[in-house]
């Protein structure tokens, strides 16, 4: 690509960004691709390099890059009202929310933020504010899962249940705890589906009787546990939970920052499951990352406990300078529509299908490979030593895998596995709109990588 000086560049990203979950000492001998454009499912470097984006950013450029249609909506949006907060109204907010609530009709108030972590922070205020105000103060705490992902910030980061992401960043919030996650692979009793009768479900029943029903709030979960492994629940696994909720009168917050907007062959995760959530949360593909922008959709029930006489002080008591940005909103109404036109959430499930078919083709009886989840275009691929027992893939495995998928063009995702701290699990979540032979150089390319690094392993 012309016009880059690629040292100069490298030199000032090496003195001035911090990266995330970066180690910067590495740089000299690992540092990032500097990404200049992208087009549909492809990104390019500064030396004019391309690369599949089989991650799709960070799960989140669910209609590929580069959609005219959504870049004029945009600038169309900035140059008619650039900004203007939500204590007042614009059009474009007005636009997003009554989509968002045509989508889920039970959680028809949407309030805008910036980010995932900000949705799920909103959330937690919500459901704490909604306990106090039916008379119940003592119903503050938040239950999630180990391996579970909510956010950076300090409270959707207690809710996370990966410990090598809260290190050193204590003490956490009080009142957040979290009960073992759907394991299968590695179930955390030890047990086989289906007899195990679903204890990972149960283990929300225990800790709810343990803590008292009259002091937890919410249940956060994703539908399927992304960063933490593409871990999909056994079938039985969210009709118990929903039951649970009810039963101990516990608010259910579902967070679909990834999973939502057609990720996994439904509009929304928890379709699959035909459960009805108190709160969504939602961000990452609702504006497929072309601008910032978070949201947390709320039951009828839940908001109409903050109706009260103006100086009640039952209204929401927060505000986000930028959450319901008119530019964000009208990338996201763009976005939807072009998920709609394009029918991206059928897409993705049948791509996914076709994923799942060339990964279990490809994959199954590679040594190194573990096990294989996938569920619409979101797949996890668990690499370990030896499949007998199980042993995570070390931390170089790892990183000498992503360095080889790169040389052939292909960006992959990695998740973190809690227990040992290996980011042993590759995770492939391209654009929706990826193509099948597209699929197939990603599937053949990881297949060929992982024998690649098998055969010689970083020691
Ligand atoms: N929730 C889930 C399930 C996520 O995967 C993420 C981010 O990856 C978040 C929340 C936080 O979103 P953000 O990074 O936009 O704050």
């Amino acid at each position: 690509m012309d016009g880059f000086d690629s040292e100069s560049l490298y030199e000032q990203d090496r003195l001035h960004v911090w990266h995330p979950l970066t180690q910067h000492q590495d740089y000299s001998h690992n540092h990032p691709l500097i990404i200049t454009h992208g087009l549909e499912s492809t990104v390019y470097d500064i030396n004019g390099q391309s690369y599949l984006d089989a991650a799709a950013g960070l799960w989140c450029v669910n209609v590929g890059y580069g959609r005219q249609q959504l870049i004029d909506a945009a600038l169309r949006q900035m140059q008619q009202l650039a900004y203007y907060p939500l204590t007042q109204s614009h059009p474009a907010a007005i636009e997003l929310a009554t989509r968002l609530a045509s989508y889920i009709p039970s959680t028809p108030h949407i309030y805008f933020s910036n980010s995932g972590s900000e949705a799920n922070e909103t959330a937690f205020k919500m459901v704490r504010q909604y306990w106090q105000q039916q008379g119940f103060p003592h119903k503050t705490k938040i239950i999630s899962r180990f391996r579970g992902y909510h956010g950076s910030t300090l409270g959707a980061l207690s809710a996370t249940g990966q410990p090598e992401r809260k290190r050193n960043y204590g003490p956490m919030a009080p009142d957040f705890m979290q009960v073992s996650a759907p394991y299968c692979y590695r179930c955390p009793f030890h047990m086989q589906y289906p007899s195990c009768q679903i204890q990972c479900a149960e283990d929300f029943e225990r800790r709810i009787q343990i803590e008292g029903a009259d002091t937890v709030a919410a249940i956060i979960v994703e539908p399927i546990i992304a960063g933490g492994g593409v871990l999909i629940p056994p079938p039985g696994y969210f009709s118990r939970l929903a039951h649970i909720a009810k039963d101990y009168n516990v608010k259910l917050i579902v967070d679909e920052v990834v999973t939502g907007f057609g990720r996994t062959g439904s509009l929304f995760g928890h379709e699959l499951y035909n459960i009805k959530p108190d709160i969504v949360t939602m961000a990452k593909g609702l504006a497929s990352g072309y601008m910032p922008i978070g949201a947390t959709a709320v039951s009828d029930e839940i908001f109409h406990t903050f109706l009260g006489a103006t100086d009640s002080g039952r209204h929401l008591r927060q505000v986000n300078t930028f959450g319901g940005h008119p530019v964000a909103c009208a990338a996201a109404i763009a976005n939807l529509n072009i998920i709609e036109e394009d029918q991206l959430v059928k897409q993705a499930q049948s791509k996914g299908e076709y994923l799942k078919q060339l990964l279990v083709d490809q994959l199954q009886n590679v040594p190194w490979v573990g096990d294989i989840r996938v569920q619409g275009l979101l797949a996890g691929i668990e690499i370990v030593t030896e499949p007998e027992t199980k042993t995570p893939a070390s931390d170089a495995f790892m990183r000498l895998l992503g360095r080889h998928l790169i040389k052939q063009g292909i960006l992959a995702g990695k998740a973190t596995d809690v227990e040992t701290w290996h980011n042993n699990i590759l995770i492939i979540a391209p654009p929706l709109v990826i193509h099948g032979d597209e699929l197939e150089q990603i599937v053949t390319g990881v297949a060929h990588t992982i024998r690649q690094v098998g055969q010689a392993p970083p020691i």
